[in-house]
């Protein structure tokens, strides 16, 4: 099947065309032809299964449709999503299809300047995507109206929930039209996503694609009984001895990937590190070395790797077996992807064997073991002399800039969206060992934003 049949108008055909797509993945086939219809759309999707496609094509179509002028400030369509990183995907996303379109794409996120968001939306704007922080931050600035707003999209819901974003969520769906569009995302569909849905959407249509068995059939994976203090010394022996291209290490906590990093870095393997409290350019800088090759090692906390697309992992590591076992699926998934053969190994410490039996009942299949090495006790009695590199220094706050709003004032909808996002400073100052908590697993706080909503953006 093409996208010719989908329903598409030409403009969108020919930047497919030269984004080289030639056929439409499932769930694009199933969203597309409804969304089209302008009737709300009830996704179960991973990333990598072209979701962003799925709502951004068929949107884009429908905004075109009707061009009025944007006034200041002005919305068409918001996409919220929960990481900078995926909010910046998806706006490259939105521009490479709207190549032939004359609709603008803004995007604004956490841990830039406050003015740089402003001028994003100043002109209003076709599409905007946002993290939901930075976005009422706008709006408590009166410098976005959500007012006018024709299509909601909510992406990779789940992952909002985790990050503590209920709040927000339900300060901006108060702000929107009830006449609308409504796109929502989840990657999983447990009671407390269903609910969350069943509020934005009408009558939606749902479409699913779960993560084809075949693709964790095409895995090869194996599970390695050991001591949790000498992961790292194993992690690095199978580095060294096995041709390993390009590896994903999952990493529970962020202090434990930097500690990783810095262990790995002794015995001479160069990696690198994402997580919620590496600055944006660090992440960035993190990735793009491992996307070129320049480092083969990269470890991760799963909310900082959700919605990064990294082709050719060859190797995917659970050094930290998941207290979901559907995250072990979605972690796996990041190797074979578009038909290649992956290998996925996992290090189970005697405290998470509990761990492990649940995946094994998701997935439906026991995990092969694979014994420690033979020389593995010396190994990792040579690994202990190591001299792990100093702990890095946390990355600095800049100093407040002239027209940045932090140097005013900071809203609680700042300061959850710099510990969300990933900057973290208020959340270190407080409690001083930011990172030995599993990264989204915020301690709860009350919700401390502006009470009410201010005048000028009240809910149409
Ligand atoms: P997503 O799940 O939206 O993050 O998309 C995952 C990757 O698949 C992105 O790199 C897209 O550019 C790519 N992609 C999406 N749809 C198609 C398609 N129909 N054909 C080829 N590549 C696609």
């Amino acid at each position: 099947m093409s996208f010719t049949k989908l329903g598409l108008s030409k403009p969108l055909l020919d930047a497919l065309a030269q984004a080289k797509y030639s056929e439409p993945t499932p769930i694009q086939r199933q969203a597309i032809p409804t969304v089209l219809t302008g009737r709300d759309l009830l996704g179960i999707a991973q990333t990598g299964t072209g979701k962003t496609a799925a709502f951004v094509l068929p949107s884009l179509d429908r905004l075109a449709a009707d061009r009025p002028n944007l006034k200041p400030g002005q919305v068409r369509m918001l996409v919220l999503a929960p990481t900078r990183e995926l909010a910046a995907q998806i706006a490259a996303s939105a521009r490479t299809y709207g190549t032939f379109m004359k609709l603008s794409v803004g995007v604004i996120f956490g841990g830039v300047p406050n003015g740089k968001s402003v001028r994003e939306v100043s002109r209003g704007v076709d599409i905007l995507v946002a993290t939901p922080g930075r976005l009422l931050d706008l709006v408590d600035q009166r410098a976005l109206s959500l007012r006018e707003l024709e299509i909601l999209v909510l992406d990779e819901a789940d992952q909002m929930l985790d990050l503590g974003f209920i709040h927000a969520l339900k300060r901006i769906v108060a702000l929107v039209p009830a006449k609308r569009q409504t796109l929502f995302f989840s990657a999983t569909m447990p009671k407390s996503i269903k609910e969350l849905a069943d509020r934005y959407l009408t009558n939606p249509a749902e479409v699913s694609v779960t993560p084809a068995a075949t693709t964790v059939d095409r895995i090869s994976q194996t599970v390695t009984m050991v001591n949790q203090a000498e992961k790292t010394a194993l992690l690095a022996q199978y580095l060294q001895s096995q041709p390993v291209e390009r590896a994903l290490v999952f990493s529970r906590t962020k202090h434990g990937a930097d500690k990783i990093v810095r262990q790995l870095e002794a015995a001479g393997i160069g990696s690198g590190a994402i997580h919620g409290n590496k600055s944006q350019p660090q992440r960035e800088r993190a990735i793009a070395a491992f996307k070129t090759g320049e480092i083969k090692v990269l470890i991760a906390t799963d909310i900082a790797a959700r919605g990064i697309d990294i082709p050719g992992v060859s190797h995917v590591v659970n050094f930290d077996l998941p207290d979901v076992p559907e995250q072990y699926v979605h972690r796996i998934g990041r190797t074979a992807r578009a038909g290649a053969d992956g290998i996925a190994i996992a290090f189970c410490s005697p405290d998470e064997r509990g761990n492990l039996k649940d995946i094994e009942r998701t997935t439906r299949q026991k995990i092969a073991t694979a014994p420690l090495p033979a020389d593995f006790n010396a190994a990792a009695e040579a690994f202990k002399r190591l001299k792990p590199a100093p702990k890095a220094q946390p990355a600095q706050a800049r100093p407040p800039m002239k027209g940045d709003r932090r140097a005013v004032k900071s809203t609680g909808g700042e300061r959850r969206q710099n510990r969300n996002d990933g900057q973290q400073r208020h959340q270190q100052r407080a409690d001083g060992h930011a990172g030995h908590r599993p990264e989204g697993t915020q301690r709860k706080r009350p919700f401390r934003g502006r009470r009410g909503r201010p005048s000028g953006t009240r809910a149409a």
